[in-house]
């Protein structure tokens, strides 16, 4: 619903025309009031002092016939003959005690008395003039003395007023007039007044909602010099700034959108390069695998090819050392020993190359037993025992949680540990220790168990360290042991095939420790 106060309230043009309105109407009725009661004052005053001459020359008529011998007709003589001037209404005479002397009036005497201001009338001094003013007459009372000073008498006289009563219904009429046309002339420049002063504010107003709407608004029309006109002025340099602000945000994000696309096309054609060199990437790597697959073939066929008449020669080098075609003399045996021992190498490698063909060609399942390590561990140290009393080593099984059950292949994993100690024994001094230990252990949600080979040898360098477990990587002097450079490498994939992890950790004169796990079981 249309609540008026608050459309006034909600601008600030309507509250200021609203406001300015009720001072200029108040001010208008005021000063019509103003003028209206002056006009009637100022008639009266002179309607008064006629009245008061007309008074004075009766009350000196009066104070003269009161001498008379007959003052009763004398008296009424001259109330009668005042009372034929049209303007008294009526003419009486009285003493101060009330009692009518005469009168000429329509009223009854006894009106007269009630209507007369006695206590007042009785401090009245000889030749005082008192007045009382209704809406239509004006009464006058004088005090007239006798000649002896011993009585005093009162003449009142009402005169008509209601032609004064008439004047200024007319003055009043005429002011009511003449207001309204300045009450009109008075809004009218007020309201001019008014639009001219709110007009910047207004245009302001639009221009900040445009502002709060995103959009930026035209400069407002600068008025005069005054705050508005400076207000007007440092929004207009808002304006300004804000619109080169805005050109240079624009042309920042096109300088920004044209370096995206720069850089788009570049790496699309990075990307096609890529693309290109990863396919080749991808030829090439299946050109590898194939070249590898050929490779495992041809390792595969020629070891086993070599295999055959390798273990003939070594049979018959064995029957030769045997005395098998005669005795042999001492430099005959050296010969004899000399290639039997290359033959057994030559076997060792071919077997090492066979079991990693076999490995990576997928040739060798893992048969998988639950048991616990100590049982392949023992075994193990019973094979080294030769070996280990050659170089004088002493060989420590810590048996702590080696009855712990795991999951694994018996023969390959007995395979890992013979490589790893014969790796130890091989590469530590004489009197030296080696020790073979297993601990449970957790990694990411699973558990596993884990064997370490920990010897006091000749240790390996912290740059060779990642090496030895490529193929045919052997490390350190060369030369300095007997080896095929195969054995770790099989270790490797034999731990990965039991889905564990093999690493080791030395410091090189003081000793190397091997580790790997296998599944719990
Ligand atoms: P190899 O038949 O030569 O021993 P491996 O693969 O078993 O071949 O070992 C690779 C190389 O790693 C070895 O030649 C040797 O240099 C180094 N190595 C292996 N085990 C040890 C160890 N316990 N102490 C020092 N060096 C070692």
């Amino acid at each position: 619903m249309f609540n008026p106060v608050r459309w006034i309230l909600t601008s600030i043009r309507r509250k200021a025309i609203t406001g300015l309105l009720i001072i200029l109407l108040s001010a208008v009725f005021l000063i019509g009031l103003s003028i209206v009661s002056q006009a009637r004052k100022f008639i009266l005053a002179e309607v008064q002092r006629r009245a008061s001459s007309v008074a004075r020359f009766v009350g000196t008529d009066l104070a003269s016939a009161l001498s008379y011998t007959d003052p009763k007709s004398a008296v009424s003589d001259i109330v009668y003959r005042i009372s034929q001037d049209p303007s008294v209404i009526y003419a009486s005479v009285f003493d101060v005690n009330g009692r009518v002397i005469s009168q000429a009036s329509s009223r009854s005497e006894d009106e007269v008395i009630r209507s007369l201001p006695l206590g007042e009338l009785y401090d009245l001094q000889p030749d005082e003039v008192r007045y009382h003013v209704s809406d239509t007459v004006l009464e006058v009372y004088r005090s007239t003395v006798m000649a002896q000073g011993r009585q005093k008498y009162i003449i009142l006289l009402g005169f008509d007023i209601t032609d004064v009563s008439s004047i200024v219904a007319k003055i009043t009429r005429l002011i009511a007039f003449n207001a309204f046309i300045v009450y009109i002339f008075g809004l009218l420049a007020l309201i001019a007044a008014v639009n001219r002063l709110t007009e910047p504010l207004t245009d302001l107003t639009s221009g900040i909602k445009d502002l709060g709407l995103g959009k930026l608004p035209k400069p407002v029309p600068v008025r005069g010099s005054d705050e508005v006109g400076t207000l007007s002025l440092s929004f207009n340099k808002m304006i300004e700034d804000l619109r080169q602000y805005r050109q240079e945000v624009e042309r920042y994000q096109k300088h920004l959108e044209d370096m995206v696309g720069e850089r788009t096309v570049a790496l699309n054609a990075a990307n096609v390069e890529l693309t290109r060199i990863n396919e080749s990437l991808k030829a090439a790597n299946e050109k590898l695998l194939e070249l590898d697959k050929l490779k495992s073939n041809f390792l595969g066929i020629a070891t086993h090819e070599l295999k055959t008449p390798l273990s003939v020669v070594g049979g018959y080098l064995d029957s030769l050392q045997d005395g098998f075609a005669g005795e042999l003399n001492d430099a005959q045996k050296g010969i004899v020993s000399e290639t039997l021992s290359s033959c057994h190498r030559m076997e060792a490698l071919i077997s090492d190359m066979l079991d990693l063909n076999r490995i990576e060609a997928g040739r060798m399942p893992m048969e998988l037993m639950e048991m616990p390590v100590i049982h392949v561990v023992q075994k193990v140290a019973g094979q080294m025992i030769p070996l280990l009393q050659k170089k004088k080593l002493t060989l420590d099984i810590r048996e702590e949680n080696m009855e712990l059950p795991a999951r694994f292949d018996e023969d390959r994993i007995t395979q890992v540990l013979v490589n790893l100690v014969s790796n130890a024994i091989k590469f530590t001094p004489q009197g030296g220790r080696i020790s073979v230990s297993a601990k449970r252990g957790a990694g990411k949600g699973h558990s596993f168990f884990q064997i370490s080979v920990a010897d006091t040898g000749i240790g390996i360098s912290e740059e060779d360290l990642p090496r030895i477990f490529e193929e045919f990587a052997q490390v350190g002097e060369p030369g300095k042991e007997e080896g095929t450079g195969l054995g770790l490498a099989i270790c490797l994939r034999i731990v990965k095939a039991h889905e564990g992890r093999i690493w080791a950790e030395s410091v090189l004169g003081q000793g190397t420790t091997f580790h790997f796990t296998l599944p719990l079981a």
